[in-house]
C-alpha cells in the first residue's frame, strides 16, 4: 500500500502543477516524507505520514488524495502482441512506480536519480 502511495507521490513531485508540490503545507510534508525514504527509513514507519498527507490533500480540497488513475494506466505496448520487455523503475526499489522504457528516463525525485531500466520476466 504504501509502495503505491509512494510510486504516485514519486511521479507527481515531478509536475510543477501537481497539488503535492502547490499547496504548501502538503509540499513540506511530501518532501520530509521522500528525504526519510532516501535516508533510510522503512515504508512502514512513514505509514502515518502518508495518512497525513493523503488528509491534507483532502482538506485542501484534493478528493482524489494520493490516488493517481493515470500511474495505473497499462503501459504503452503492453497490450496483446507486443509484450514490454523492459521498464523503469525505481532506482532505490523503494517505490512501486513503473514508466514505459524511454531513451530519456525520468528522474525519480526520491532517490535525486533517473529511474533505473529494468527486465521484465517474461
Ligand atoms: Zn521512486
Amino acid at each position: 500500500m504504501t509502495a503505491d502511495q509512494l510510486a504516485v507521490l514519486c511521479q507527481r513531485l515531478g509536475e510543477n502543477a501537481d497539488p503535492v508540490r502547490a499547496v504548501d503545507g502538503v509540499r513540506a510534508l511530501a518532501e520530509a516524507i521522500v528525504e526519510r525514504v532516501r535516508d533510510g527509513v522503512p515504508l512502514d514507519e512513514l505509514a502515518d505520514d502518508f495518512d497525513t498527507l493523503e488528509d491534507r490533500l483532502l482538506a485542501a480540497g484534493y478528493a482524489a488524495g494520493l490516488s493517481s488513475v493515470r500511474s495505473y494506466e497499462p503501459l504503452p505496448g503492453g497490450g496483446a502482441g507486443h509484450p514490454v520487455l523492459s521498464v523503469l523503475k525505481c532506482p532505490g526499489g523503494s517505490c512501486s512506480r513503473i514508466e514505459p522504457p524511454d531513451a530519456d528516463p525520468p528522474p525519480c525525485l526520491v532517490h535525486r536519480q533517473p529511474m533505473a531500466a529494468a527486465r521484465l520476466r517474461s
